[in-house]
């Protein structure tokens, strides 16, 4: 089932650990099918470099395992629970990615600081409560506190981010661990200043309407 998706889905996990933002068997990769409406996400607990494309878990937006033999990721539930309220989400990626996650440790979010940080989030990295992993907990606090974001950091946990499709949340997921090291590495050396709100509003005009091949 949905064979296209899930090789997308597994493909897009090897990028984690590429990318240094997941160790051992931490994150998780999600992608809806626009016209099943299916979600396919990683079982839990399985080390990437172990992980095809057949272990993948085909699961409908309540919980309902369509197709697969693994259990599925922990946080199986709170990517439903967004799925079901952001209508806009095609994917959905977690990470305990250092750099990002060192800011959700001290409940800190990530200033515009950066162009780089206009661009990709078009304000400020918002930081959400503290809730426990297993349940949907997770997922009403991404909903309650990513506003027009597309990434949250989680207090004491990690990084949440979403997107059209699984693609563009695991580039998210890639930048926000990038400007967290550059913003991390800038407050060792001085105090950075914010772009002002309307810069910040041109700047992701830009990047979202006119940046790249079009
Ligand atoms: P899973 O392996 O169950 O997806 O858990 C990883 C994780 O980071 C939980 O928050
Ligand atoms: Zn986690």
């Amino acid at each position: 089932m949905l064979e296209a998706l899930r090789e997308q889905v597994w493909k897009l996990h090897l990028e984690l650990p590429k990318n240094d933002l997941v160790k051992w068997t931490g994150g998780n990769v999600s992608g809806r099918d626009p016209e099943t409406g299916l979600v396919v996400i990683k079982p839990s607990g399985v080390k990437y470099p172990d992980l095809k494309p057949e272990h993948l878990i085909v699961i409908d937006l309540d919980g309902k395992i369509v197709e697969g033999t693994l259990s599925p990721s922990s946080d199986t539930a709170s990517h439903l629970y967004i799925y079901r309220h952001r209508s806009d989400v095609g994917g959905i990626v977690h990470t305990h990615s250092p750099y990002a996650t060192a800011f959700a440790a001290v409940n800190k979010p990530i200033p515009v600081y950066l162009t780089a940080i206009a661009d990709e989030f078009g304000g400020p990295i918002p930081v959400g409560g503290f809730a426990l992993i297993g349940g949907e907990e997770i997922g009403k606090v991404v909903v309650e506190s990513i506003g027009r974001s597309v990434a949250v950091l989680l207090k004491n946990h990690g990084v949440f981010t979403i997107g059209k499709n699984a693609e563009s949340a695991v580039k998210a997921a890639v930048m926000v661990e990038d400007v967290a090291r550059t913003v991390w590495i800038a407050l060792q050396i001085g105090t950075p200043d914010e772009i002002p709100a309307e810069q910040v509003a041109k700047l992701h005009d830009r990047y979202t309407n006119v940046y790249g091949q079009r």
